[in-house]
């Protein structure tokens, strides 16, 4: 069986460099915020072109503590309305919830799934303070009028950055459009670390001061205390394994563009609806996900193949229990899309012929059989 990712394969490529990294971090005797994670946070602003970075505990967290940041500078109030897109993974909304601002999820863009500027104006309100584009499935797409429309209101944008480390439009990265960005460092991510881990960008250098804090229970020097914050920090042995991996990631969206492109090139089946291609470099492919409106039959289908695959995401967040109060309007196409979406086999260590029994097995595929 094809798994959808082989995480496995996928540290195998860096085992030896990963050793060493930890080796030096165990032998080191410091093991929080010491020298791994600010070399990390520094090489990771350089790679996505911004001023700072903050490593942090995950990537729910990254994108909370900036709401809470941005509370915490006086420039969000309690119930200020953030517009999200209905289709992203759950996290983006319990960074809203967390933070004590009121989530307004809306359809996204029907061309590319994303957060569009011509999409949102309709739910902008007097109390709307935020954008939260998520660059979902590795792919930045409509930043230019979403930050003209954002400017022009005054409104902050924070980038949901979870799957797109690298992609970029006009020459810029994810997590330098907004006025910052947050990260996810977990396992399956195209920057994945061996546990979790979270980080976030911006070039607003207060934000970073207070983010700095937040992330530390509050506190710039030992038992002082500013701000009621959080333990959520990206640990020494996280970060040297991050660095060593972010040396790596160029190349492993290079395997990842040509995958994506050998299965766009290669699955021709009516039945399949292929995701689109934006401009160049503006999708680092964390997933590759197709349409189909016999989904479940197409999962079984390729399971029989030996083709694992996975649905991201089978249930909106407005539709879990968790949310129960955003149920009732109407996402039409956010609902549809849970429908039809699947996942198939991605990642920088696929070889050419495990490529190549995907593309037969989707070409193979009727809804009758
Ligand atoms: C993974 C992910 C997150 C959360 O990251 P964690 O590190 O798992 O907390 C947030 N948003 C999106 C779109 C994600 O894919």
């Amino acid at each position: 069986m094809i798994p959808v990712l082989d995480l496995k394969a996928v540290n195998a490529r860096y085992r030896d460099a990963l050793i060493a990294a930890c080796t030096a971090v165990i032998d080191s005797g410091w093991y929080i915020t010491g020298s791994a994670l600010t070399e990390f946070e520094a090489q990771f602003a350089a790679y996505c072109g911004s001023d700072h970075c903050i490593g942090v505990g995950n990537g729910l967290d990254a994108l909370a503590l900036v709401l809470q940041a941005w509370k915490a500078l006086g420039r969000l109030r309690d119930g200020d309305e953030v517009i999200v897109p209905a289709n992203t993974f759950i996290a983006s909304v319990l960074a809203i919830t967390q933070s004590g601002l009121r989530p307004v999820l809306i359809d996204p863009d029907p061309d590319h799934f994303g957060l569009s500027a011509a999409q949102l104006q309709p739910h902008l309100t007097p109390r709307t303070r935020v954008l939260m584009p998520v660059h979902l499935y590795g792919q930045i797409e409509g930043m230019p009028p979403l930050m003209a429309l954002a400017r022009h209101r005054n409104l902050l944008v924070l980038e949901d950055a979870a799957q797109a480390h690298g992609a970029e439009m006009d020459g810029r990265r994810a997590g330098t459009w907004g006025d910052a960005a947050g990260f996810s460092f977990y396992p399956g991510k195209n920057l994945g670390a061996l546990g979790d881990g979270g980080a976030i960008t911006t070039s607003d250098a207060a934000l970073a001061d207070t983010l700095r804090s937040l992330r530390n229970y509050g506190s710039q020097t030992k038992y002082v205390h500013e701000l009621c914050g959080v333990n959520s920090r990206l640990d020494e042995l996280q970060a040297a394994m991050l660095s060593v991996k972010l040396r790596g990631l160029d190349a492993d969206t290079e395997r990842r563009r040509r995958v994506a492109a050998a299965y766009t090139a290669g699955i021709c089946n009516p039945h399949i609806r292929l995701p689109r291609v934006g401009q160049a470099g503006s999708h680092v492919w964390h997933l590759y996900v197709v349409r189909c409106v016999h989904r479940d039959a197409l999962q079984r289908h390729l399971a029989a193949q030996g083709v694992g695959t996975a649905i991201h995401y089978p249930t909106p967040p407005h539709r879990q229990n968790a949310y129960a109060h955003l149920a009732e309007q109407p996402l039409p196409l956010t609902e549809q899309l849970s429908r039809e979406v699947l996942s198939l086999p991605m990642g920088p260590a696929l070889t050419d012929a495990e490529v190549a029994q995907v593309i037969e097995a989707c070409n193979r595929f009727t809804p009758e059989a």
